[in-house]
C-alpha cells in the first residue's frame, strides 16, 4: 500500500480539523478539493520501475484491489480523526466485520463475543465463523461476570458493540478489553453507533475498530462503505495481504463521497445527538410512551457509564409505547415527515420497528433474549428542526396531542 508522509501531521490535530485536512494528498494541479481517481490500475515508466513495484522495492500504486490515492485519503483522514495509526477501506461494513474477523482468527480459534449485534455481524458469529472451524461463543454483553466467565478459557478474539442495536445497552469497554486480553484475546468493536467522535475505544483498551461508514460518516444515503482500524503492524501483516488477495476494496467513487462526508461529520453528529437528547426528553413525558431509552438520559440504567465512555449520547432514541405490533405500525404509518426505514445516521431521521425487520430473522425467542420487543421504535435523529420532528411524532399519536399541529 502506497503511503506518502503527512506534511499535516494530522495524528496531532482536533477531530474537527482532522476531519477537514486529514490524510490530503494533492496532485501536480494543486486542487483544494480532494481528487477522485477513478482508475483501476496505474503504468510504469519502465520495465524495471514495474518490477520494482512488484518487488516491494519502491512505494506505489500498483493496482486498485491493493491501494488507490482517493480510497488512501479517506482511510488516512478517518486514522487521524479515531487516533488510530493504520487502517483499511472496504466496500461495506459487513465486508470490513468479515475481514477484520478472518485477518485475526484462524482453525482452531475461539471468539467470544455480545450477543446483542447488528443482525449479519451475528449470523457471521454464529453461522460463518463455525464453518471454518472456528469456535464461537455468544453472551450476555451487559452482564461482566458473564464476560469474566467466558474467558476464563483462553480466546482469539472478543467482539462486541456498543451502544447495541437497538436497545441502546452500554458494554464497559475498560473492562471487558482488560478480561479479553488476560485471555490473550485482541477486542474487536463496531463502534457504529457511537461515531470515531463520541467514543474513542482504542484509548480504552480496544485492539481493533470497525465501522460502518454507511451510516453517519457518509450520513446523506448515499453509498456503502466500511474501514477496520487498528495497529500499524495488524494493518501491514494480517489485513493487507487478507484484503490485497480476497479484494473487499472500496471503490474510490465511494471513497471520495465518504471523504466529504467526513469532512461535515463533526457539525452533523453533534446536531444529531443535540437533536436525539431534545426528543427523548420530550418522549418521556408522553402519554403511550411505556419507556425511552437514551443512553444520556438520568433514567438510562448505564447513564453512568454511557457517560464515563462517552461524549455523547449518539443519534438514535429507542422507545416502548404501549401497545404492540398493530399499535407500532400505526405509529410508523401515521408519520408523515420521518420516513420508515432499517437504515440510520443519516441527514434524514428515519424510524423502524426493529422486531419485523433489522432483527425479524434471529426469531422471537431471540429477540427476547436481547430484549427487543414487539413494542419497540428506534428513531435515527437527522439534521431536521427538532421542533418538526416532535410535532411529527405527536400528530402520528405519540402523546396526548397536545402539541398538535400540521406538519
Ligand atoms: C449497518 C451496520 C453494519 C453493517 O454495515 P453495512 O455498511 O450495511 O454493511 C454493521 N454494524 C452496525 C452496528 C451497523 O449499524
Amino acid at each position: 500500500m502506497s503511503r506518502l508522509p503527512d506534511p499535516l501531521h494530522a495524528d496531532t490535530l482536533h477531530a474537527d480539523t482532522a476531519a477537514v485536512h486529514g490524510g490530503i494528498q494533492r496532485s501536480q494541479f494543486e486542487e483544494t478539493a480532494e481528487a477522485l481517481y477513478l482508475t483501476s490500475g496505474y503504468v510504469y515508466g519502465s520495465a524495471e520501475e514495474a518490477a520494482e513495484a512488484f518487488d516491494g522495492a519502491c512505494e506505489r500504486y500498483i493496482y486498485s484491489r491493493y491501494g488507490n490515492p482517493t480510497v488512501q485519503m479517506f482511510i488516512d483522514r478517518l486514522c487521524a480523526i479515531e487516533g488510530a495509526e493504520a487502517g483499511a477501506a472496504t466496500a461495506s461494513g459487513m465486508s470490513a466485520v468479515f475481514t477484520a474477523l478472518l485477518g485475526l482468527l484462524r482453525k482452531g480459534d475461539r471468539l467470544v463475543g455480545s450477543r446483542a449485534l447488528f443482525g449479519s455481524c451475528a449470523h457471521i458469529c454464529s453461522h460463518i465463523l463455525p464453518r471454518y472451524g472456528i469456535e464461537t461463543e455468544l453472551i450476555d454483553g451487559n452482564d461482566l461476570a458473564a464476560w469474566e466467565q467466558a474467558l476464563a478459557r483462553p480466546a482469539k478474539a472478543v467482539f462486541l458493540e456498543t451502544p447495541t442495536n437497538p436497545q441502546l445497552d452500554i458494554i464497559d469497554l475498560k473492562a471487558v478489553s482488560a478480561l479479553a486480553h488476560a485471555a490473550g484475546a485482541e477486542v474487536v468493536i463496531d463502534n457504529v453507533f457511537a461515531t470515531p467522535l463520541l467514543q474513542k475505544p482504542l484509548e480504552l483498551g480496544a485492539d481493533i475498530v470497525v465501522y460502518s461508514a454507511t451510516k453517519h460518516i457518509d450520513g446523506q444515503g448515499r453509498c456503502l462503505g466500511g474501514a477496520i482500524l487498528g495497529s500499524r503492524q495488524f494493518c501491514d501483516e494480517a489485513l493487507q495481504p487478507f484484503i490485497r488477495h480476497t479484494g473487499p476494496s472500496m471503490s474510490p467513487f465511494n471513497a471520495w463521497i465518504l471523504l466529504k462526508g467526513l469532512e461535515t461529520l463533526v457539525v452533523r453528529v453533534e446536531r444529531q445527538c443535540r437533536t436525539a437528547m431534545e426528543v427523548a426528553r420530550w418522549l418521556e413525558g408522553q402519554a403511550g410512551v411505556r419507556r425511552v431509552i437514551y443512553p444520556f438520559l438520568d433514567s438510562h440504567p448505564q447513564a453512568a457509564l454511557a457517560r464515563r465512555q462517552m461524549r455523547a449520547g449518539g443519534t438514535v432514541v429507542t422507545f416502548e409505547i404501549e401497545g404492540g405490533r398493530p399499535e407500532a405500525f400505526a405509529l410508523l404509518n401515521a408519520l408523515r415527515l420521518i420516513p420508515i426505514s432499517n437504515n440510520l445516521g443519516d441527514a434524514k431521521s428515519l424510524a423502524t420497528h426493529p422486531a419485523s425487520t433489522t432483527h425479524h430473522r434471529i426469531g422471537a425467542e431471540g429477540r427476547a433474549a436481547v430484549g427487543i420487543g414487539e413494542d419497540m421504535i428506534r428513531l435515527s435523529l437527522g439534521l431536521e428542526h427538532p421542533e418538526d420532528l416532535i410535532r411529527d411524532l405527536n400528530r402520528a399519536g405519540v402523546g396526548n396531542g397536545a402539541d398538535h399541529r400540521e406538519v
